[in-house]
């Protein structure tokens, strides 16, 4: 069996073949336009979807060596995500089942996000039911409990800014290019986390909040560069670090706190944000110190990609969950739903 999946959610374009739970490929198409604007242009990204989206399904399929006639069914990302992004996956995954004469099979890119630990590598332990995911990304910041693959329950998410927003905004108000997050990450490994301290928000539950940290870190580097003009200069280190180790005390709080909560000790990291050296290096510590089992997919199965998609695809093509041709986009469409 082999099912092609299709990511458009918001600026990556991607294509995927797997056969089974093996990827045969996964094809990335980056937006760089959006660069030059710090952060996504909605009506950008749709229409470089629309110029990407063939090229990048043949490589997917060239790559992986199959011809479109011996696939099996197709899998799209119906939603969350920007309408007119979701749109040109979602109308090209159709157009190509009803040409082919073969299933479509609609998934949601949060369920995704956490199913993609069950993508096939040998290198990976994959988490056993039930477990909680936390995913953490440019766009979202969730915790869920998992009892299969197909019964989920958010049981907290951010209030407003997601968590990798957090990293590129702070990272903005130190002078940083867009996306700002994987050089926090670098310049913190040479800081003191202890340097500054910055106040943390008080959710109850286990929501998050990452807009305040944001503003007390804009009052704080406006203050101190009025002081000194060079102040993030000669100190960019230690308020990288100070920034990085303030978000994931928040994450890790909140982590910790589900994990009491549900008795569950099995986490599952998903998401962009989970490249950052600092939080793989607190969840290797609460392996250590707490008794946890940690998982975190290959780098290329965190960020947007189309394998994620494809598991999922195949997991319900197992399971006869097809979509029929009336399906629409659905730019807010929540896990469970
Ligand atoms: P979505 O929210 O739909 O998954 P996205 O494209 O916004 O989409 P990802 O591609 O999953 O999100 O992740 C990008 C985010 O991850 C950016 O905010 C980026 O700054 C952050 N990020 C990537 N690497 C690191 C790192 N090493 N440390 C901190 N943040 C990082
Ligand atoms: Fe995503």
């Amino acid at each position: 069996k082999y099912i092609l999946a299709i990511e458009s959610s918001c600026d990556d374009t991607s294509a995927a073949v797997l056969c089974h739970t093996n990827v045969l490929s996964n094809v990335v198409a980056t937006q760089e336009i959006h660069k030059q604007y710090g952060g996504v242009v909605p009506e950008l990204a749709s229409r470089a979807h629309q110029q990407n989206i063939v090229p990048v399904v043949h490589q997917a399929l060239a790559k992986a060596n199959i011809d479109k006639k011996e696939l099996s069914a197709i899998a799209f990302t119906r939603g969350p995500g920007l309408m007119g992004s979701l749109l040109v996956g979602t109308s090209f995954a159709k157009s190509l089942a009803l040409g082919l004469n073969i299933p479509l099979i609609e998934v949601n890119h949060m369920e995704a996000h956490i199913l993609a630990h069950f993508i096939e590598d040998e290198n990976k332990s994959k988490p056993t039911f039930p477990f909680l995911a936390m995913t953490i990304s440019g766009g979202h910041t969730q915790i869920v409990k998992v009892t299969d693959h197909f019964t989920m329950q958010v049981l907290g998410e951010t209030l407003d800014d997601a968590v990798g927003e957090a990293f590129d905004k702070s990272a903005k108000l130190m002078g940083l290019p867009y996306p700002g997050g994987p050089l926090v990450d670098k310049y913190a490994k040479l800081g003191n986390p202890s340097a500054f301290d910055f106040p943390k928000p008080k959710v109850d539950g286990l929501n998050f909040s990452f807009s305040g940290l944001k503003t007390s870190i804009l009052y704080f580097l406006r203050r101190e560069t009025q002081k000194n003009p060079k102040f993030v200069e000669e100190n960019i280190n230690d308020i990288c670090a100070s920034v990085q180790h303030t978000i994931l005390d928040i994450l890790m709080e909140k982590l910790q706190m589900a994990v009491d909560q549900t008795g569950i000790k099995q986490v599952a990291i998903g998401g962009g944000v989970a490249a950052n050296s600092g939080i793989r290096a607190r969840l290797k510590e609460a392996e250590e110190t707490l008794g946890w089992q940690t998982f975190i997919p290959k780098f290329e199965y965190c960020t947007d990609n189309a394998a994620m998609i494809g598991i999922v695809g195949y997991l319900k093509f197992e399971k006869g969950k097809f979509t029929d041709q009336s399906v629409a986009a659905k730019a807010r469409y929540a896990i469970g739903s």
